[in-house]
């Protein structure tokens, strides 16, 4: 079911008004991601945010890279977010790269300077920063931010050639040192970068920063409500600055919401980058991983994430969400979805000395015991099956109702077995336990002559499907009171990963990756990418409940 985003936001609230006063006939809002890593669902939030936002305004949406940054982008990184974007179910009107502006801003720059606007400073980053002055001290003025327009074309013009190197200069805007606002105290606007770009090659040797680029991409595009985090807020004085001093044509609106925080979780790219390179996790798509790949390797469904995007709805206020609430989220898109099975992940070997030694029956067992719609399967029965290893034991506590030396319990969909021995190996672990069934007490027979307290899960030895079953924890351990300011490595779940190697109901030779099934018992599982007919590997999703409550 998918969750409306029909309830309204103050973004909306915008955006209804400039089209009810005609402000704008038509709003166009943007996804604009730096590919310098892999989407996380951080930006899931900002993606449903403006596609949705431009959907129901019946507006249009593009795809932006915002690729001004030469030494930290990829094509790797383009195709993954083309990718993960499509995936979460989102069509982008237009898809454009900040890199193709990079003629047009540099016209724009040249006009800065002839207006007086702009100048070629050449002060060190560390003297940069020295004179930017701190919060309650005003700037210094740069010694060079009265060179004529003259000679700041020609060191422009020779910056753009490559006559200087990296950091020799830069080119700042001309605002007032002693804004109270530092991101007003003549930022810079051009460095001198002398790297390769993913898309422009070696044409350009000095980019566009950030506050500079970003306001002429919107304006360029004639986006009307550029939206993006909280964090730009102050810098909206020079978003508002560099449209207007550019003169660009169209005035975009910069509009701020919070970011997505959750608990357990890191969320920037800069630090998940981290956890590849560092091989804490198996690459940006590992199952722990935050990102979109990684959910849905994990087995995380698009409309899960949709709606968990849109529940948590859009504000000012920074928040910390529970990661229980996105488990919330795909438990109850999978639940009446997915076909249900039997699977062991810790396997004890159990056989059934009264059961015929060759004999094989086929039983019918309701793949939903919740919805007859949802059929029935044959599941093959014989004398050695596999139970869950803590569906024994051989010294229970009070109301222990599962399998231990004397009692019986159901075989769900099968029989009743009862525990008469245990084997054991030389160290004293239980190997085997041995059985005798109750032909009488088969299911569906309606047999009433006795009650057991506990029903088991099982898969037959024979020709159950050796498996590999992951299952996973935080990858970051919160750990509260005096965590803080702590590197985020050292908070590393080092036991994020559980594998166990078990098996699974014969038919599920079949599966294919990304099938996802609920394992009873265990929770929702779905087939690994990589998981082969040899080999087939089961990564949980979540497990079947939790307390969290909506
Ligand atoms: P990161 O810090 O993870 O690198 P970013 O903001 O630098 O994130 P961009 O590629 O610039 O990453 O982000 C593209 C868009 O996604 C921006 O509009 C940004 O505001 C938004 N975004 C990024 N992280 C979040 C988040 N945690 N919650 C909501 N929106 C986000
Ligand atoms: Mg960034």
């Amino acid at each position: 079911m998918e969750v409306t985003s029909s309830t309204s936001n103050f973004i909306k609230n915008i955006v209804k008004e400039d089209i009810d006063s005609g402000k704008h006939k038509e709003i166009i809002t943007r996804f604009p991601p730096e590919p310098n890593g892999y989407l996380h669902i951080g930006h899931a939030k900002s993606i449903v945010l403006n596609f949705e936002l431009a959907d129901e305004f019946k507006g249009k949406t593009n795809l932006r890279f915002d690729d001004t940054n030469p030494i930290k982008e990829d094509t790797e990184y383009v195709e993954s977010i083309e990718e993960d974007v499509r995936w979460l179910g989102f069509e982008w009107d237009e898809l454009y790269f900040a890199s193709n502006y990079f003629e047009e801003m540099y016209k724009r720059a040249i006009l800065l300077i002839k207006k007086g606007k702009a100048y070629v400073c050449d002060l060190t980053p560390e003297e940069i920063r020295e004179y930017r002055g701190t919060l309650t001290e005003p700037g210094k003025e740069s010694p060079y931010r009265n060179r004529t327009v003259e000679e700041n074309l020609d060191l422009l013009e020779k910056m753009k050639k490559g006559e200087f190197k990296d950091g020799e200069k830069v080119l700042r805007a001309k605002i007032d040192m002693s804004s109270p606002n530092m991101n007003m105290r003549d930022p810079i606007i051009y460095r001198i970068a002398h790297a390769s770009h993913h898309n422009t090659g070696d044409k350009w040797c000095i980019y566009p920063m950030y506050d500079f680029a970003h306001p002429l991409e919107d304006a360029i595009e004639g986006i009307t409500h550029s939206i993006c985090t909280l964090e730009f807020e102050d810098h909206r004085p020079l978003y508002d600055w560099v449209v207007k001093e550019c003169e660009m044509e169209n005035v975009p609106q910069q509009i701020e919401f919070a970011r997505l925080n959750i608990t357990n979780t890191v969320m920037s790219k800069r630090k998940l980058k981290l956890l590849v390179d560092e091989k804490v996790v198996d690459g940006w798509d590992d199952p722990r991983m935050p990102t979109i790949a990684g959910l849905r390797r994990r087995g995380y469904t698009p409309e899960a994430i949709r709606n968990f995007c849109r529940a948590i709805g859009v504000s000012k206020a920074n928040s910390l969400v529970d990661s229980q609430m996105l488990e919330h989220f795909i438990r109850e898109d999978l639940m009446p979805k997915v076909p249900r099975t039997m699977a062991v992940l810790r396997p004890l070997k159990m056989i059934i000395t009264n059961y015929p030694e060759d004999q094989v029956e086929m039983l019918e067992i309701e793949n939903n015991g919740d919805n007859p719609e949802g059929g029935v399967r044959q599941v093959p029965f014989s004398r050695e099956l596999y139970i869950e290893q803590d569906d024994f034991m051989e010294n229970p506590p009070k109301k222990y109702h599962r399998l231990y030396p004397g009692n019986e319990v159901r075989l769900k969909g099968a029989y009743f077995v009862k525990c008469n021995d245990v084997i054991k190996d030389d160290n004293g672990n239980v190997i085997e336990i041995h059985c005798t069934y109750d032909i009488e007490t088969k299911s569906g027979t309606g047999f009433t002559g006795r009650k057991v307290k506990g029903t088991i899960h099982w898969v037959d030895a024979k020709s159950a499907v050796a498996s590999e079953f992951r299952l996973y924890e935080p990858l970051i351990l919160d750990e509260g009171e005096g965590s803080e300011g702590k590197h985020f490595l050292e908070q590393i779940n080092s036991n994020s990963m559980e594998v166990l190697q078990g098996f699974v109901e014969p038919y599920m030779k079949e599966v294919k990756p990304q099938d996802k099934f609920q394992i009873v018992r265990h929770g929702y599982f779905n087939v690994d990418p990589n998981s082969t007919e040899g080999k087939l590997v089961f990564n949980r999703i979540v497990s079947l409940k939790s307390s969290f409550k909506l």
